[in-house]
C-alpha cells in the first residue's frame, strides 16, 4: 500500500500555487494519456494515479488534508483530530516540514504546561493512539511548541533552532528498556501472544496484554537509567525552517521530532504553532500590509518623492501635486507573499498630512500673503461642501 505522494507523482513541490499544478498535471496526463499509450497497461494506471493525485491536490481542502494525514485522509474515514496515530504505515510525507492551516476545528487548549527554553508546549492529541502495523508499542505522543516571531521574519522567512525538553529514547538501551547485555523473556502473563482472553459471563474477549502492553515479552533486567521504560525526559534541539508568508495561527509539522514511542511505537510529531508579533509600523490585512506616514503640508501641495520603510528595504512613492490628507497610495508586491506560491500582496500607505503648530514671523508672513493671494479658491474639495451647508443657516 505504498503509495506514492501526490506530490512526487506530479513532480511538484509542495508549495506549488494552482496555476503551477495544472500546468504540471496536463504535462504529465499527456505523457501518459492511454490514446498515446495503446495497450500499455502501466502507462494507463500512471495516468490514473496522476489524475487522482490531481483531484485531491487542486481542491483547496482536500489539499490540505492531503498535507496534514498523507493518504491516510482518505482512507477509511473517520480521521480526526483526536484520533491521530504518529506512524499509520508507509506513504506520506517527505517534507518534514509542510506547512498547513488549521482546517480540523479548534478546542486545542491554549496555554498550560511550562517548556523550558522559550517556548510553551503541551500534548496536543491526548496519547499517541495504537502503532500502525507490527511493534505492538505505544506511539509517542505529538507534541506542540507555541513560536512567536516577527513580521519581518513571518515576510520573508527564517530558520530557527527550538529547544525544549521531551520524552526521548534513553540512551543507555537505545530505548529498548532493557539493561544493556541483559535479554529479554517470553512474557509470563500472556505467554508471548500479546493478547490475553477474559471472561465476562458467556461472553470471552481478547484484550492487549497488561503486562508486556501486548509486546509479548518481558524485560530480564530494566535499563538503570531509565528504569525499563526506554524513554528519559532530556533536552531536545530541532530546526525548523519556516515559510515566507505565515500568519498568527499557522501550524508546521515536523514529523517523528514529538515524544519517542514506546516499546517499539512511533514517535510523535511537533507541531509548531506561530504567533506573528504585531510590528510597530504595519498593519497586516490579510496579505497587504498597510501603514500611515506623516508628511508635511508643503510636500501634499507641491507634490514630491518621498523615502518609505518597506519589509524588504527602502522604497519610494511619489507624491502628486495636491495630495490630500488619508489618500492612500499602493506599493506593489510589497506586502505578505503567498504560502501557496501566489502572487505577493501590496503595501497600503496612507498619507497623514500634518500642518504646522508653530510658526516663525517669516514663516507667518508668507502663509498671510498665501492666503490673500489665493482668495477663497484653496480648498478644492470644501465648496461643494459649504454650498450643503448654506441649507442649515
Ligand atoms: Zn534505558
Ligand atoms: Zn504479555
Amino acid at each position: 500500500m505504498a503509495k506514492e505522494d501526490f506530490y512526487d507523482l506530479l513532480g511538484v513541490s509542495r508549495e506549488v500555487s494552482d496555476a503551477e499544478l495544472k500546468k504540471a498535471y496536463r504535462k504529465k496526463a499527456v505523457k501518459y494519456h492511454p490514446d498515446k499509450n495503446p495497450d500499455d497497461a502501466a502507462a494507463e494506471e500512471k495516468f490514473k494515479e496522476i489524475s487522482h493525485a490531481y483531484e485531491t491536490l487542486k481542491d483547496a481542502q482536500k489539499r490540505a488534508a492531503y498535507d496534514r494525514y498523507g493518504h491516510a485522509a482518505f482512507e477509511g474515514g473517520g480521521r480526526g483530530p483526536g484520533g491521530m496515530s504518529g506512524g499509520g504505515g508507509g506513504g506520506g510525507f517527505h517534507d518534514p516540514f509542510d506547512i498547513f492551516r488549521e482546517v480540523f476545528g479548534q478546542g486545542q487548549g491554549g496555554g498550560g504546561g511550562g517548556g523550558g527554553g522559550g517556548g510553551i508546549f503541551d500534548e496536543m492529541f491526548g496519547g499517541g493512539g495504537q502503532g500502525g502495523g507490527g511493534g505492538g508499542g505505544r506511539d509517542g505522543s505529538d507534541l506542540r511548541y507555541d513560536l512567536e516571531i516577527s513580521l519581518s521574519d513571518a515576510a520573508k522567512g527564517i530558520e530557527k533552532e527550538l529547544s525544549f525538553r521531551k520524552a526521548a529514547s534513553c540512551e543507555r538501551c537505545d530505548g529498548s528498556g532493557a539493561e544493556p547485555g541483559s535479554k529479554k523473556v517470553t512474557c509470563p502473563t500472556c505467554r508471548g501472544a500479546g493478547q490475553v482472553q477474559r471472561s465476562g459471563g458467556i461472553i470471552t474477549f481478547r484484550q492487549t496484554c497488561p503486562t508486556c502492553g501486548g509486546a509479548g515479552t518481558k524485560i530480564e533486567k530494566p535499563c538503570s537509567r531509565c528504569r525499563g521504560e526506554g524513554r528519559e525526559n532530556k533536552s531536545a534541539k530541532v530546526k525548523v525552517r519556516i515559510p515566507a508568508g505565515v500568519d498568527t495561527g499557522s501550524r508546521l509539522r515536523s514529523v517523528g521530532n514529538g515524544e519517542a514511542g514506546l516499546s517499539g511505537g512511533q514517535p510523535g510529531d511537533l507541531y509548531i504553532v506561530l504567533t506573528v508579533k504585531d510590528h510597530e509600523i504595519f498593519e497586516r490585512q490579510g496579505q497587504d500590509l498597510f501603514c500611515e506616514i506623516p508628511i508635511k503640508f508643503t510636500l501634499a501641495v507641491l507634490g514630491g518623492t518621498i523615502e518609505v520603510p518597506t519589509l524588504f528595504g527602502k522604497g519610494s512613492l511619489k507624491i502628486p501635486t495636491g495630495t490630500q490628507s488619508g489618500t492612500t497610495f499602493r506599493l506593489r508586491g510589497k506586502g505578505m507573499p503567498s504560502l501557496r506560491g501566489g502572487s505577493q500582496g501590496d503595501q497600503l500607505v496612507r498619507m497623514h498630512v500634518e500642518v504646522p503648530k508653530k510658526l516663525t514671523d517669516e514663516q507667518r508672513t508668507l502663509l498671510e500673503e498665501f492666503a490673500r493671494v489665493s482668495g477663497d479658491a484653496d480648498h478644492p474639495t470644501g465648496e461643494g461642501w459649504f454650498d450643503k451647508a448654506k441649507k442649515f443657516f
